[in-house]
């Protein structure tokens, strides 16, 4: 299509989507940011998917990575620090043949949203999750979040930080009713890609971590890793993510059944390699939105509704 508008289509609909229908803003992130690799695979991911502009949804909290609906032809919601999941759960419930994507940042999701991010585990409601994780936080200009790796300095921690980062993988597979839990790189982007389509296919809460590096303030944090593949392990699963042209570079593959949540803990626990793959999915897992299904109403059938409960305080 040369255009693509948000207006709706009726049931002959026969437009076919190209790249360049979901490219919105150009993007403001520095030259050489790993958000600009994530944005142009999931402007690939809803091609390759032919997902309706107008039927889908981006919901961001506040950080560099935030900015992402900006970038997208599609509805968004730039919303406040640490609250896109509740944002995404309530648009989903109300319409929940909307596609919506979450993305978040590392301080975003794990520190300030963190009450969000357990709870939308636990709800399991269909969205796809993003935490796009460079382990600082980039847009108020470098100051230590949970992911930061122990020892590495900051403006908040001069001396470098106290403490073990946090794993929002064993964080998010600790949790009951998590559903779908995996972990990919940007700089890989047959990888990048292949996660994030069977994120989105998953029926429930998909949870996927990006590796991002950030060349402005954590600049060594990944780069042993982008330039030694020996130090990166892929979980291999036809039921997980499979991409068989990168195994002549990387050659630590591992064969791991998702649906193995005693093998995903452990997997998952730190080495002295960065597995990527799919770590967990079981699609059995309840769904919020399933559970809680509320019946359609009119405006007048809602009025109505309210009036009656405003009955009970009557004086
Ligand atoms: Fe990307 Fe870092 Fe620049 Fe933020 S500060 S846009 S994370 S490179």
């Amino acid at each position: 299509m040369s255009s693509c508008s948000l207006l709706s289509y009726g049931a002959e609909d026969e437009r076919v989507f190209q790249l360049s229908d979901y490219e919105a803003a150009l993007p403001r992130w520095c030259p050489g940011c790993g958000d600009h690799s994530i944005l142009s695979a999931m402007q690939r991911l809803l091609t390759a998917e032919q997902l309706k502009p107008e039927e889908t949804v981006f919901v961001s909290g506040i950080g560099c990575s935030s900015r992402f609906p900006h970038y997208m032809k599609t509805y968004g919601f730039h919303g406040l620090h640490g609250r896109a999941l509740p944002v995404a759960e309530g648009v989903k419930l109300e319409r929940p043949e909307l596609t919506v994507f979450v993305v978040m940042g590392d301080g975003d999701c794990t520190s300030i949203g963190a009450g969000h991010w357990l709870h939308s585990i636990r709800y399991n409601m269909n969205l796809t999750a993003l935490l796009l994780d460079n382990n600082i936080y980039g847009l108020t200009k470098n100051q230590t979040s949970p992911t930061t790796p122990q020892g590495h300095t900051s403006n908040t921690q001069p001396y470098g930080s106290y403490l073990p980062a946090l794993d929002p993988i064993s964080a998010t597979l600790g949790v009951t009713n998590a559903s779908f839990v995996a972990q990919t790189a940007e700089w890989l982007p047959s990888h990048l890609f292949a996660t994030l389509r069977a994120a989105y296919r998953h029926q429930g809460f998909s949870f996927v971590r990006i590796l991002q590096r950030c060349p402005v303030y954590t600049p060594d944090i990944f780069q042993r890793a982008v330039r030694d593949p020996d130090l990166i392990e892929l979980l291999v699963h036809e039921d997980g993510v499979l991409v068989p042209e990168l195994a002549k570079t990387y050659h630590n593959q591992l064969r791991h059944d998702p649906r193995d949540l005693a093998a995903a803990r452990r997997l998952a626990e730190p080495g002295e390699r960065l597995r990527l793959g799919v770590f967990f999915r079981d699609e059995t897992r309840p769904r919020y939105e399933d559970l809680r299904r509320l019946p359609k109403l009119t405006s007048e059938e809602k009025l109505a509704r309210l009036n009656q409960e405003l009955e009970t305080y009557a004086v």
